[in-house]
């Protein structure tokens, strides 16, 4: 059975991700923040493993992996969920939002690598599934801070490719598109179909389209596959 470690996976994305990961017969480890009810029912649904750590905190970080490596052996996969998201015009951003944003998305992503990588390399195997965001790839207006942080885990995705290739790591991203989830909650109907027609595929993603491409990227049917961005958008960026 593999081992695999979703952070952010109490909610959305990374929720749906577990409940694939689970029916594929692999045991999830949910790493969440602050839902801690949330959280619940998706191990209740998927016989995860619940762990409380803010990614952003390297010690909450390297406790998490340490337990898992401790209790369960070994970590197969490790997908990168975790993140937020904040809308403001750029002269309303503040060093501290800017930290933030940098804190979760970027560095949390790094952290949670660090503590990973060396079984993995031991072992020379393992797959890395980054989320990124169109945004991280074309800049979203009122999104400055969060389109620089998910442009970096796109940058970091392929450095890192290239330095573990000859250790047999894969590691990808996926820049989800327009994704139905409580990220976009502050988007009114309207918005959501200003949005949606503005997108090939005529309508908002959902959490299982990204879930799916995750799955493919953490399998044996994407072992020849590194360092690449997948768009999960309906089109809306080609
Ligand atoms: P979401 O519904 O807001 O869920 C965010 C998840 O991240 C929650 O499980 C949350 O945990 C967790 N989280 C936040 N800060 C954390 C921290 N410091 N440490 C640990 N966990 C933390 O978001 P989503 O829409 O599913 O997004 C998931 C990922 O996809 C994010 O990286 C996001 O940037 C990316 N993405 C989303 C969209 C979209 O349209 N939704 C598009 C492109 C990219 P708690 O619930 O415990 O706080």
């Amino acid at each position: 059975m593999r081992n695999v470690v979703i952070t952010g996976a109490s909610r959305g994305i990374g929720a749906a991700c577990a409940e694939a990961f689970s029916k594929n017969g692999d045991r999830v480890f949910i790493i969440f923040e602050k839902n801690y009810a949330a959280a619940k029912k998706i191990s209740e649904k998927t016989g995860g493993i619940l762990i409380r750590a803010d990614v952003s905190d390297s010690a909450a970080a390297a406790a998490a992996v340490k337990y898992i490596h401790d209790s369960f052996g070994k970590i197969d996969v490790l997908v990168n969920n975790a993140g937020i998201a904040q809308i403001k015009v750029f002269g309303d951003i503040t060093e501290q939002d800017w930290d933030r944003m940098f804190a979760v998305n970027a560095k949390g992503t790094f952290l949670m690598t660090k503590v990973v990588l060396p079984d993995m390399i031991n072992k020379k195997r393992g797959k890395i599934v980054n989320i990124s965001s169109i945004w991280g790839q074309t800049g979203g207006s009122c999104e400055v801070h969060y389109s620089a942080s998910k442009a970096a885990v796109i940058g970091f995705t392929k450095a890192l490719a290239k330095e573990l290739g000859p250790s047999g790591i894969c590691v990808n991203c996926v820049a989800p598109g327009f994704i139905d989830t409580e990220m976009n909650a502050e988007l009114d109907d309207k918005a959501v179909e200003a949005v949606c027609e503005e997108i090939p595929l005529e309508r908002a993603g959902t959490v299982e389209d990204v879930a799916k491409t995750v799955i493919f990227l953490a399998s044996d049917a994407a072992d020849y596959i590194t360092g690449q961005v997948v768009a999960v958008n309906g089109g809306l960026f080609i």
